[in-house]
């Protein structure tokens, strides 16, 4: 069992102000595969000092100087990137294949198009020439909390570090105590690319310490958090006495809504998308919508792909999906998969219970719901696992009612040959992410939600203009 009790703060590994352990458990095995600290006040305190005395070197240095820091960051991750597939494998149980192939190389793909992204950030301008005395600059905002999930720990982590970096900022990250390991990994390379002492710091803990303690701390100038809505909602009471910035990128669950002139490969897509990760992604089509002329065929069509899906070993090469994170996840996708049953839903794929010939590890049988009302609980509630509803409608604006009808506004999908549709769909979708056609969103494109899935935009220029401070400057000469 690998001891990680150590946190990142001021250049160097050091440990708890007072010892507390929580085993990390892979969750294909049952078993502990690391024991880290969770850290208290003392140990946030120490990383926000930290941050605070590194911020102004760190502010002041040219923006082309901090990207630098950050493509070595880069090329430390290229050398080690391995490893980096086996911290996620092992924290939070992405098959192998997944965590090589997609989980590890976000961290690749976010840092690359943020380096790109730097060229369109105007650090300071004119506003216009009817003004030829006033001037804009930008700012980073100060220190920066930025508070990370299990599911996509690399994505999430490279999202907030990343942009906060090349904005200026420094930081205190707080990885989720589920899946630190991939983060303390990801310390080590920001140490290994020389990035001064104290611009990045991170302290593990769970939500009501460390995570709290960031939230309302008053040298802290802005909290960045992916996770829960529950916990975005804590977390925005937390900073509401420091009035600090906060950033949400909460839960989502996605209408995926397939007309009858569909493609031949969107159910098929639909299907598999939810399913991957184990269901375990904010973006999840987890309600799928069918134009009731093609209602039975996609049903029986969804059940037979479902069915066909292999949970499978980890640590064992392939497409087969994996573990859900944790048994209290698994009990809770259990009892929400008891409650489609108990409201009338028809199961056609999965079910309760463990998968056939499974018999240690949180692994779900994928689960497919047919005749699903958008009023029951599986439909309203994000269940975060490979569970997924098939809902009828009659006509495009029934299907725009029924997608919109829910708390959530995060990404929503739309199948048809016809383009005029698809845009008259896109345009009505409160969300904020449309992706039509199979297609997912281009680099660089902003990644975040409306209503309650959060405020704020990550990604590309948008996702380093979140950790900047506008300021209006009259009378420059
Ligand atoms: P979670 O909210 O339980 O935890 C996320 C992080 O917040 C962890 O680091 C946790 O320790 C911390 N935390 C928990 N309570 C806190 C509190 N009161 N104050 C401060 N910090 C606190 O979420 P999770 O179970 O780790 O992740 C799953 C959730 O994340 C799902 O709802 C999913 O939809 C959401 N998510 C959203 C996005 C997105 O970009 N919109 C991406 C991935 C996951």
């Amino acid at each position: 069992m690998l001891d990680k009790r150590e946190f990142y703060i001021d250049g160097r590994w050091m440990g708890p102000a007072a010892p507390r352990d929580c085993e990390v458990i892979d969750p294909a095995t049952e078993e502990p595969c690391a024991v880290i600290s969770l850290g208290d006040q003392r140990d946030t305190d120490a990383a926000v000092i930290a941050a605070t005395a590194a911020f102004p070197g760190w502010a002041a240095l040219e923006p082309a100087k901090r990207a630098e820091y950050c493509a070595a960051i880069l090329d430390q991750y290229r050398a080690r990137k391995d490893e980096m597939a086996e911290a996620i494998r092992a924290e939070m149980g992405a098959p192998i294949k997944l965590a090589r192939e997609s989980q590890a190389p976000c961290l690749s793909w976010h840092l690359k198009n943020f380096l790109d992204a730097m060229d369109q950030i105007d650090w300071s301008r004119p506003l216009g020439d009817h003004a030829p005395n006033d001037r804009i600059v930008l700012e980073p905002i100060g220190v920066v909390g930025l508070i990370t999930p299990w599911n996509w720990p690399m994505n999430q982590v490279t999202l907030k570090v990343i942009p906060a970096l090349l904005a200026g900022c420094t930081v205190v990250l707080k990885p989720s105590e589920e899946a630190p390991l991939s983060s303390m990994l990801f310390a080590e390379f920001v140490h290994d690319a020389g990035v001064p002492a104290g611009v990045f710091n991170l302290v593990n803990g769970d939500g009501v310490g460390v995570g709290e303690q960031l939230s309302s701390h008053p040298d802290v100038s802005m909290i960045s958090f992916t996770g829960s809505t529950r916990a975005g909602i804590a977390i925005s009471k937390a900073a509401a006495d420091t009035l600090k910035r906060v950033t949400l990128e909460l839960g989502g669950k996605g209408a995926n809504v397939i007309f009858a002139d569909a493609g031949p490969k969107a159910v098929k897509q639909g299907v598999l998308h939810c399913m991957q990760n184990s269901g375990q992604s904010c973006n999840a089509p987890t309600r799928m919508l069918v134009e009731e002329s093609i209602y039975d065929q996609t049903v029986a069509e969804a059940a037979e792909i479902a069915q066909g899906i292999k949970v499978g070993p980890t640590a064992e090469d392939g497409r087969h999906i994996g573990p859900v994170v944790n048994k209290s996840q698994w009990d809770k996708i259990q009892s929400m998969i008891e409650r489609g049953i108990a409201e009338g839903a028809r199961l056609v794929a999965g079910g309760p219970g463990l998968p056939e010939g499974v018999n240690r590890g949180y692994y779900v049988r994928p689960t497919v719901f047919a005749d699903v009302r958008n009023d029951m609980d599986i439909a309203q509630q994000e269940i975060f696992g490979p569970v997924l509803s098939i809902i009828p409608f009659k006509d495009e604006a029934d299907a725009v009612r029924i997608a919109n009808d829910t708390p959530y506004g995060l990404t929503n999908y739309v199948q048809s040959e016809d383009g005029a549709k698809r845009n008259r769909m896109a345009l009505a979708l409160k969300s904020g992410m449309v992706e039509m056609n199979g297609t997912s969103r281009a680099a660089g494109s902003p990644f975040g939600g409306m209503k309650m899935s959060g405020r704020a935009r990550e990604g590309g220029v948008w996702g380093i203009e979140e950790f900047l401070e506008v300021k209006a400057i009259s009378g420059w000469s």
